[in-house]
């Protein structure tokens, strides 16, 4: 067993056979009516009721998984990554026109990429549609970022999503960058990911002087925005004379290292992001720690499963869009014209002419999942879900009908008859799910894209895996419920 396995319970054989049991007579009794010693089949877990087969496919998907999460810290690393393996299985380019092979896809900034896969019923009867986001919250540096002060040189950050500042103090931080160059040219570069070599960092004030600045405000105020700087060099670069001498030698640093001049920051995307791999966590090592699991946990899941269904019956669209963390909006967000391309695309490479009339039928006709992770139930933190109507960790992907705030505001609540098909659906693959809402009414709120695909008249819900400190830089998902997400979205690519 190697140090990324979970480790065995000792009566795994006992468990493994009760977990068969229980099964066996949840289907024979019907939901939740297990007689006996059993216990009902909603206290027993997916590790309860999962075979030892299972549990080797469990590890080896969170291997991948976990890798995944390495590599793919940017919402252009996530591009990257989903578009080399659409490629590896042979899907074209849809604007390049033409015949397409297993499949098209079809990219826009290195973001936004949508893929399709053909079924053997035309498009025009609409397409069982996933949906996820690549990007994740974190701190971007501003176009102008280098300053000095005292004996520093720092950098200023800008939030982006919904983040808990105080988490990005005083802990080891990368940088994940894009810069685009006036010439054409594009340079690719990150810092602070080679264990053997330097981090950055933001720092906090010691506790012992903390008191005005911020032991006695609000945790809002207690940390403004502005004070997230990273730091970045001590080492004065040029004639001892001169001036600005460490900002000069972090300009020095960005020109050796990368080709990189001041103004080029101006048309830079730099992405602080925390330092480091995803890794196992737990005594039992069941739980997968990571930062940017809200939404790559989906996108991943999303990805294999697209890739798993080989001969769909309804055709498929694969969708990861970006900006979910900040409100869609954007050239590269669910909220663009994007899928109508994509279905006017995949209905032209299936020979049905792609008019207006077409598109907007096959996308009311389409079947979606809005994949996003939910909020798993912090035994430390319950009183902020209603317990009844929150999702549980090792207990299957959520299906969420509605978010927003309390009273259903800006929520594209899924009605009955798709909440039947959804269950219909991921019962009949023997998905283990649970129903679950975002937190009790009043307590906050938050949406996703679905109400973008809403917009086209199809049926669209959330549904994703429960994760605790989400928004955090190292969400907690478990190895279970990321590998039964996988199995929720072949589910439903394959029978939706
Ligand atoms: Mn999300
Ligand atoms: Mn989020």
């Amino acid at each position: 067993m190697s140090r990324y396995t979970t480790a065995p319970c000792g009566r795994e054989d006992k468990d493994n056979k009760r977990g068969k049991a229980a099964a066996a007579s949840d289907k024979a009794a019907g939901k939740g009516k297990g007689k006996g010693k059993d216990a009902a089949p909603e206290t027993l877990n997916i590790w309860d009721r999962s075979k030892p087969e299972e549990r080797e496919e469990i590890e080896l998907y969170a291997r991948d998984y976990m890798d995944f999460l390495t590599e793919a810290k940017t919402e252009r690393k996530a591009y990257s990554l989903v578009l080399g393996h659409l490629e590896k299985e042979g899907f074209t380019d849809l604007a390049n026109g033409g015949k397409i092979g297993r499949g098209g896809y079809l990219g826009h900034f290195g973001k936004l990429l949508g893929a399709y896969a053909p079924g053997r019923l035309s498009p025009a009867g609409g397409f069982n549609l996933i949906v996820a986001h690549g990007d994740s919250p974190r701190l971007d540096l501003k176009p102008r970022c280098v300053y000095e002060e005292g004996s520093l040189a720092l950098l200023k950050s800008n939030m982006y999503g919904g983040l808990k500042k105080f988490q990005w103090l005083a802990r080891p931080v990368a940088l994940w960058g894009f810069a685009a160059l006036k010439d054409g040219r594009a340079v690719d570069f990150r810092f602070g990911e080679d264990p053997a070599g330097p981090v950055l960092t933001i720092t906090d004030i010691l506790p012992h002087l903390d008191r005005k600045v911020q032991r006695d405000k609000r945790l809002v105020d207690a940390f403004p925005a502005e004070k997230l700087n990273v730091l970045a060099a001590s080492v004065p670069c040029g004639e001892r004379e001169s001036k600005h001498r460490l900002k000069q030698a972090v300009f020095k640093i960005l020109e050796d290292r990368w080709g990189l001049k001041e103004e080029d920051l101006i048309s830079s995307e730099i992405e602080i992001v925390p330092a480091g791999p995803a890794v196992p966590v737990g005594l039992d090592g069941s739980f997968i720690g990571g930062y940017g699991q809200d939404d790559r946990l989906s996108v991943y899941a999303m990805l294999r499963a697209f890739l798993a269904v080989e001969k769909p019956e309804r055709p498929l669209i694969l969708l990861l869009v970006d900006r979910e963390e900040i409100g869609s909006r954007g050239a590269t967000a669910a909220a663009t014209r994007f899928v109508e391309r994509l279905a006017a695309l995949a209905l032209e490479s299936a020979g049905v002419e792609p008019g207006y009339r077409a598109v907007l039928d096959s996308l009311a006709r389409s079947h979606a999942v809005s994949a996003d992770v939910e909020a798993g139930v912090d035994p430390t933190f319950k009183e902020v879900s209603d317990e009844m109507n929150s999702a549980k960790v090792t207990f299957g992907p959520a299906v969420v009908r509605y978010t927003g705030g309390a009273a259903k505001y800006g929520a594209s609540e899924a009605g009955a008859e798709y909440m039947a098909k959804i269950r219909a659906v991921y019962d009949g693959d023997g998905v283990i799910w649970q129903s679950s809402l975002l937190g009790k009414q009043e307590e906050g709120g938050g949406g996703t894209v679905a109400m973008n695909f809403a917009d086209f008249g199809m049926g669209v819900v959330d549904s994703g895996a429960p994760v605790l400190s989400m928004h955090s830089p190292f969400e907690i998902s478990s190895k279970a419920d990321v590998w039964m997400t996988y199995r929720a979205y072949r589910a439903f690519y394959r029978d939706a």
